[in-house]
């Protein structure tokens, strides 16, 4: 039997797509592609149920602060119950920057204004002081993993908002830039096998060994002992390593 089809979720794919994140969807898509893996992108837009299949991703990516408050009324229904059912299951999901925010309890807009979030993460997000700039560049994060190694996830940073955790595991530590709040050294947020995280880019491409992570981790949902044939990744991890020695000064 040939492997499981995989269904990349892509939640509000017209509104939410800033800096290009609809790449983490082509990237999934073609490494899976490249290894004969059926793959079908959904949209899932407003009003729109999400829809498991068992072998599944479900990407949300960066948007604006108006993008965001359409999305909190949206998700603060079944969309907001159906969408925690699946992380607590198990289920495989990255939420990039306005979409990472939303998976917090709330993400406060600059104009005072409270968006619920839906609540994976144990987390909120505060506007910046009027004195404080955006949180803008190049970001480099250490990402703790089971064997007690580590991988590094490169990428690009522009939010205003800053993130503090509460009882949820950061994705990783700042090796350079400015992460959740630029204060603490954190950057994005984990549990089980959904993440969030700062980095636009598209984070995807140029971090192969997270996008096959988390093809592995939806796939092993239907098919416990699948391992991934490994991909010429010479074009990406060239393109990771000229960005992460520009930023950690390598
Ligand atoms: N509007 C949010 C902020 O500025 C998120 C922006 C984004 O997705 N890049 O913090």
């Amino acid at each position: 039997m040939g492997p499981a089809k995989l269904t990349i979720h892509h939640l509000y794919a017209d509104m939410m797509n800033l800096y290009g994140d609809r790449g983490n969807v082509i990237s999934i898509k073609k490494r899976c592609e490249w290894r004969g893996i059926p793959v079908e992108v959904v949209d899932v837009g407003l009003g729109e149920k999400v829809r498991p299949t068992g072998c599944d991703v479900f990407l949300f990516g960066g948007g604006q602060d108006r993008e965001q408050a359409l999305l909190a009324e949206d998700l603060s229904g079944s969309k907001g119950a159906d969408l925690r059912a699946i992380v607590e299951d198990g289920g495989v999901v990255l939420g990039v920057c306005g979409g990472y925010q939303l998976m917090g309890r709330y993400y406060e807009t600059p104009e005072g204004e409270t968006l619920p979030g839906v609540g994976v993460f144990d987390l909120y997000t505060e506007p910046r002081k009027p004195e404080e700039a955006r949180l803008i560049g190049n970001v480099l994060v250490r990402v703790p993993l089971e064997n007690g190694s580590y991988g590094e996830l490169a990428g690009f940073e522009n939010h205003g908002g800053r993130t503090y955790l509460g009882d949820v595991d950061p994705l990783g530590k700042v090796v350079a830039g400015y992460g959740n709040n630029g204060e603490d050294g954190t950057e994005g947020a984990r549990r089980r096998n959904a993440y969030g995280t700062y980095l636009h880019g598209s984070l995807l491409p140029k971090n192969p060994w997270f996008t096959d992570r988390l093809i592995l981790s939806a796939i092993r949902r239907v098919d416990e002992g699948y391992e991934l044939e490994s991909l010429d990744d010479a074009v990406e991890k060239a393109a990771f390593a000229s960005i992460s020695a520009r930023i950690a000064g390598r």
